[in-house]
């Protein structure tokens, strides 16, 4: 018997899904929002565990081709203290696979395939019960039933209020993204300084973070304790005064909000914010291009809700958690296994037997996940930066 199946969203869960889904020789309607794959910037680079991502590639049949795009060489990591001396500097050893990286873009051109994804399909509405299945409503005003409709459409869910009432909440740290291009033409001291992988730097509640994307490409993310209104008041909420371009803490009666898109004024408000760092560290922002507001969002640790016949959630709609280097991972692995369970489930009650199982399963290994990372979080970004240190001895022994 032939389930119709919905996956709404097309990032790392849903296509992981679909794809495996369609190895299955199962049709899938895959719903996503954006009107083209290129619609907008993908996104920096993700590193696909071997359990986890590159697990659920090997379930799709996509390994070989992903070893073949992957950058095991971008698992080096640098760690310097504020004043520039290097304090760590991981290299992978030969044929160490463990955790390459590869480009946003890139995963989801593997992932794509032969998938038919039906693009400019946001989702607005998700009604459970009907008689017939699980209503879909678009926000052009169709609908459409389904027998089992899986929430992959990320941090800001349209599926979730289906099955739960959970909205993320902000963590207190706040990322402003930066990129530079052709690192290793146009900056080639930045290019040696953060090596063939990642870079970082941490600081009294902050941090920087350089990230090797292909093509010489290279996202920049600076992280800081704040709150959510802190571009609002700058002398008020950071102790910052932009005229003066220092670290005042000093009340001048400058006290105007930040335009998040002027860039310049971005730009300058970050070199206050992280004023006394050695200069090659801060050229990472001066030589930044467009700034990219992400403060950060979770959903509360250990998400979980009652069972809702013909409808579940899959990676950050599920379990928004902070950027450790996990959620992508999760999504993966999760999109695969409910794909497989589905395809091995023959009637309607198989189908939903087999969302109940595999939901325990997620919620189990989420929760754990959710807890590494919000610990995680608190340490990198944390009043003693030493403990960003002992962090990353104890994730990356030498
Ligand atoms: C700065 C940063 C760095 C990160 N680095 C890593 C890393 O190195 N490794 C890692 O594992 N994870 C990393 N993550 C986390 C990772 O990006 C997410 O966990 C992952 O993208 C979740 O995948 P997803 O498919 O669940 O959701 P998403 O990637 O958010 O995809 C959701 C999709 O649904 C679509 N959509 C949204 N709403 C609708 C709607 N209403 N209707 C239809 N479609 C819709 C969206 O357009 C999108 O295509 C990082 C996150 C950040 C912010």
């Amino acid at each position: 018997m032939r389930h119709r199946i919905a996956v709404i969203g097309g990032g790392p869960a849903g296509l992981t899904f679909a794809r495996v889904l369609h190895r299955h020789g199962h049709p899938v309607t895959i719903l996503e929002r954006d009107s083209t794959p290129d619609a907008r910037p993908p996104g920096g680079v993700l590193d696909l565990h071997e359990r986890m991502g590159q697990l659920a590639l090997g379930k799709a049949g996509l390994l070989a081709e992903f070893q073949a795009l992957s950058r095991p060489e971008g698992q080096a990591m640098r760690i310097l203290d504020v004043d520039g001396t290097v304090l760590r500097d991981w290299r992978p050893r030969p044929g160490d696979r463990a955790n390459p990286e590869i480009d946003r873009g890139q995963l989801r051109g593997l992932l794509l395939g032969p998938l038919d994804v039906q693009w400019g399909r946001g989702v607005t509405e998700v009604v459970p019960r009907t008689g017939d299945g699980v209503l879909v409503r678009f926000a052009d005003g169709r609908q459409e039933t389904f027998d089992l409709v899986v929430g992959a459409d990320g941090a800001w869910s349209r599926v979730r209020p289906a099955v739960s009432s959970a909205t993320p909440h902000y963590t207190g740290i706040t990322l402003v993204e930066t990129s530079l291009d052709d690192v290793d033409t146009r900056h080639p001291d930045l290019a040696r300084l953060i090596g063939d992988g990642s870079m970082a730097v941490y600081g009294v509640n902050r941090g920087l973070v350089a990230q090797r994307n292909s093509g010489g490409h290279v996202k920049v993310y600076a992280q800081f304790r704040a709150p959510l209104d802190w571009h609002t008041s700058l002398d008020r909420h950071m102790g910052l005064n932009r005229r003066a371009g220092m670290n005042a803490g000093m009340d001048t009666g400058l006290d105007t909000g930040l335009d998040l898109a002027d860039a310049e004024a971005m730009r300058s408000s970050l070199l206050a914010l992280f004023d006394g760092w050695a200069a090659p560290v801060l050229n990472l922002l001066r030589h930044g291009t467009a700034f990219v507001h992400r403060p950060l969002y979770v959903l509360p640790v250990s998400h979980t809700w009652a069972h809702v016949a013909g409808v579940t959630l899959l990676g950050d709609a599920a379990h928004l958690m902070p950027p450790l280097g996990v959620g992508a991972n999760l999504a993966m692995l999760e999109g695969a296994e409910l794909a497989e369970s589905v395809a091995a489930a023959p009637g309607p009650a198989d189908l939903d037997e087999a969302v109940r199982a595999f939901e325990e399963q997620m919620w189990a290994r989420a929760g754990g996940w959710a807890k590494i990372t919000m610990a995680g979080l608190e340490r990198l970004v944390s009043p003693d930066p030493t403990e960003a240190l002992a962090l990353f001895d104890e994730v990356q022994p030498s």
